[in-house]
């Protein structure tokens, strides 16, 4: 049977990323992997929208947040949280681990942090050194508004703007300079169709700046100082993940053959066409800011997760994520982050109604199909 993976990490890679990390290891001295590294290098500033230096650090995404965190802050640094899912709690985890003094932000699942309360909380602590964001949490697929919250943040405070990006980069619309972000993040198994090993993250002039003066945390490896330092010279401070550096150059080389705007619109209609789907065979969407990466989806009354969730894998070969938390058994997670096109989602919507026949749930087959259909091409 051949297998669908529809997870918001890992998302699929492309024949042509995995046949270039499959040829034989270069070492990274070797001025053939440097002139990748260098290329690899400007492409990422392309993607983030940059001219400030994004380094590649080998490790998952969570190890590009630990860095940011441990490079910029010293013990007892007050850094504001925003934990509207498992990712926002994952910088309040962080932030308690290393500085010790966290103001968490709480907000319900599915919803985002409104740019109101932001004003609030920063007048509530003139004091804090960052605000840590989410733009699209994945756990409950829901988007929050960078682009204003940043502007707010910059004037309102001397907080630094650090922004977990990582089901977002390559999916939403995104400019790190123009919208005066300091630390945005991403992983490779994301939005840019690679395996999981990777940590990508921009850093703004005055995060550099911050990171260089002090010594931050205990820390050796995960260190930005370290990796901004070899990145001014187009290198990197340990061996890099070689292999997972040239399949990055392949996807980055993908990337701007397609071009970044026409890869968030394409996020944005899978998104629009995966929920006209979900609708059509009246599934309840779960956010009420629905993020273009992934769209969560509450399971049906009557439906049991585990034998939906067994139908579609083994009668179907689909993969799709299942709620997290309070969430799980209630909510499941469709994936179109990547390396996805029109017809992925026919058949992710065609495998869901054939899922949910064999499990005897009531509906009428084709139906989300032909929204699909409908959504990409006009009444
Ligand atoms: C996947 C994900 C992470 C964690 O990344 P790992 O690569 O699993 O460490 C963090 N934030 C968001 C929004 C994610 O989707």
């Amino acid at each position: 049977m051949k297998k669908r993976l529809f997870t918001p990490g890992p998302t699929p890679v492309p024949e042509n990323v995995m046949l270039r990390m499959a040829a034989p290891i270069i070492h990274h001295r070797n001025p053939e992997f440097m002139e990748i590294l260098t290329r690899v290098h400007a492409d990422l500033k392309y993607l983030f929208r940059t001219t400030q230096p994004v380094v590649v650090l080998s490790c998952s995404g969570t190890g590009g947040m630990e860095a940011t965190i441990s490079s910029i802050f010293k013990q007892g640094d007050k850094v504001i949280t925003i934990n509207a899912g498992k990712f926002g709690e994952r910088w309040g985890e962080l932030v308690r681990v290393f500085t010790g003094n966290c103001v968490e932000e709480k907000v319900a699942w599915g919803s985002a942090i409104q740019p109101e309360r932001m004003a609030e909380l920063l007048k509530e602590h003139p004091d804090a050194k960052a605000v840590c964001l989410t733009h699209s949490e994945t756990s409950t697929g829901t988007a929050a508004d960078i682009k204003t919250l940043s502007a707010l943040i910059r004037e309102e405070s001397d907080a630094l703007v650090l922004v977990d990006g990582i089901t977002a980069v390559g999916a939403h619309e995104f400019h790190f300079d123009d919208w005066g972000v300091d630390v945005c993040i991403t992983g490779s198994q994301k939005g840019l169709m690679m395996p999981p090993g990777l940590a990508l993250v921009a850093i703004s002039e005055r995060a550099q700046d911050i990171i260089k003066g002090q010594s931050g945390m205990p820390q050796y490896y995960m260190s930005l100082k370290k990796a901004l330092k070899a990145h001014a010279g187009d290198d990197t401070p340990f061996t890099p993940a070689v292999s997972l550096v040239i399949g990055l150059d392949e996807a980055l080389q993908m990337i701007k053959a397609e071009g970044i705007e026409n890869i968030w619109k394409r996020h944005e209609s899978l998104a629009n066409a995966c929920r006209q789907g979900c609708n059509a065979l009246g599934m309840k969407l779960f956010s009420n800011s629905p993020s273009f990466a992934v769209t969560p989806v509450w399971i049906p009354e009557g439906v049991k997760w585990s034998a939906f969730n067994k139908a579609l894998k083994n009668s179907n070969g689909i993969t799709v994520a299942a709620g997290q938390d309070e969430y799980k058994d209630k909510i499941f997670r469709i994936s179109h982050l990547g390396f996805y096109d029109e017809l992925d989602m026919l058949t992710v919507i065609g495998g869901i109604e054939r899922a949910l026949k064999e499990i005897n749930f009531d509906f009428e087959i084709g139906a989300g199909v032909s929204a699909v259909q409908k959504a990409f091409l006009g009444n």
